[in-house]
């Protein structure tokens, strides 16, 4: 029940050692590979009829077979089956690429394709950066071993050349030796996965070239003996339960029923507000300049720094996001040295739809936080990176919070919201924190599910994933958190 993670460790080139024709050869390479990329994605898009199809769950899926029969000729096979002319023959637009670098080309285009890249008429083709996947076949890390000191470089990655090189008539790939700068927290990190393939990228902001691996982690292989430790340790159930203006809250329930400071938890993020805030405003200002349409010539210069305002944006965006996932995980790491720790988080799937236009008292400018919002990704990081520190998958659960934000914590009982951010139950008269109280009943609901008479499975609302409730067995002893 083991499931694998696929890792990018982005490695520099040894720019500044690189020759000339190096540099030269590796720019034709991933420059003609995009070329072609490009390519495929426009005839898999003109004739979508022929080579696509829908699945069951609505994903389109592209035959290959059928892409190689407008592509590409064949003349290994027996004369029947012989195509001797295509549509698009890519032999005759690139000659001077191989049967395998296609297919290799076309594989990366379907990929694109299926996960939603359209080619369009005004955009100009993939140019963000130049890049080329490689198979496992087709390149080779060396380490040179330290008494063969006749170098200053020790770790080299032969990549094999995609342009034909020809000799006495035939066609040969050479290879490319590119010098890598490799820390030791790179040595440390290869250990930890095999490499699946790699991609070249030239980064146009520093002019430099990097090698980004992709690395297979198994989780398990490198963390076996916490699993024998963890029979001993008690069992523990971490609720999350993630929102807008408090990204995330939780509490643990542990063998004892009393909760302290140390078993509530927020993550809090008083900064990024700001940050946030600051940013949205001067977007907003930017954005009505643009459509002031102002004839001073200036319009060009306004839609740049937009742009520019923008990528900025989602970097420092993407960074925030990245700290608050880690900070979780920090807090989940601690934890799970002293307890058998099951993490819980709610997914608000029904939220947008429950909070639509003219339902409830839910205002405009909600509406759109809510559509912002994405907690899908800050679920599918926090799992991607619990996995990643040996966390096994059934550990971390995301089920569906609907009707846990709305309960008492303490007697079951339907709440009402006097102000933002507080529950208040009328027949018990207690007030508590309305994220808190989402986590904690996330988290009962959680246990809830264990005790249930029929059913048994417990289905991951992220992954589909279903997991029996034997694995589950040690939580059994918090049933006393489900008594009112
Ligand atoms: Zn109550």
């Amino acid at each position: 029940m083991m499931e694998d993670v696929v890792k990018t460790l982005k490695v520099r080139v040894k720019n500044k050692v690189l020759t000339t024709r190096k540099k030269e050869r590796l720019r034709r390479i991933t420059g003609r590979d995009t070329r072609i990329i490009e390519k495929y994605v426009r005839i898999i898009h003109h004739n979508r009829r022929k080579v696509c199809r829908r699945t069951k769950k609505g994903e389109i899926r592209v035959h290959k077979g059928k892409l190689d029969e407008l592509t590409l000729t064949t003349s290994k096979v027996k004369e029947e089956e012989r195509r001797e002319t295509v549509p698009h023959d890519f032999k005759k637009m690139f000659p001077y690429c191989s049967h395998d670098e296609f297919q290799e080309c076309r594989d990366i285009a379907v990929q694109l394709y299926e996960q939603g890249y359209r080619p369009s008429p005004t955009r100009p083709p993939i140019k963000r950066a130049r890049r080329q996947l490689i198979n496992k076949k087709r390149f080779i890390l060396v380490h040179l071993p330290k008494e063969k000191d006749n170098t200053l470089t020790r770790w080299w990655v032969g990549v094999r050349d995609s342009l034909d090189t020809w000799r006495r008539g035939t066609p040969y790939h050479q290879r490319l030796w590119l010098p890598l700068e490799m820390s030791t927290f790179h040595q440390k990190e290869l250990k930890k996965g095999r490499i699946k393939s790699l991609e070249l990228r030239y980064k146009r902001s520093t002019r430099e070239w990097w090698v980004y691996f992709q690395l297979k982690v198994l989780s398990s292989s490198f963390y076996p003996p916490e699993e024998e430790n963890s029979s001993s340790l008690p069992p523990a159930v971490l609720g999350i339960d993630i929102g807008i203006n408090i990204p995330a809250a939780g509490v643990l329930l542990t063998p004892k029923k009393k909760l302290t400071s140390k078993e509530i938890k927020l993550w809090h993020t008083k900064q990024w507000n700001r940050v946030n805030h600051r940013y949205k405003l001067k977007l907003s200002r930017l954005q009505r300049k643009a459509a002031l349409n102002d004839q001073s010539g200036k319009k060009h210069q306004i839609y740049r720094f937009l742009g520019l305002l923008r990528r900025r944006y989602r970097n420092v965006k993407r960074a925030y996001t990245h700290q608050f996932i880690s900070d979780i995980v920090q807090t989940i790491e601690t934890y799970a040295r002293k307890y058998d720790l099951f993490v819980v988080v709610g997914y608000p799937k029904h939220i947008r739809e429950e909070k639509e236009k003219g339902k409830g008292k839910s205002t405009r400018k909600f509406r759109r936080k809510l559509h912002q919002w994405n907690f899908y990704l800050v679920l599918a990081l926090l799992r991607r990176a619990l996995i990643l520190r040996g966390f096994e998958p059934h550990r971390i659960l995301i089920i569906g919070e609907k009707g846990t934000s709305s309960y008492c914590a303490r007697c079951g009982r339907k709440v009402v919201r006097p102000v933002r951010g507080l529950v208040h139950c009328s027949s018990c008269g207690y007030t508590f924190h309305s994220d808190l109280t989402g986590a904690m009943n996330i988290a009962r609901k959680f246990l809830g599910t264990l005790f249930r008479p029929r059913g048994n499975t417990i289905t991951d609302y992220l992954t589909g994933q279903k997991y029996s409730s034997t694995h589950f067995t040690v939580c059994r002893g918090l049933s006393h958190w489900l008594q009112f």
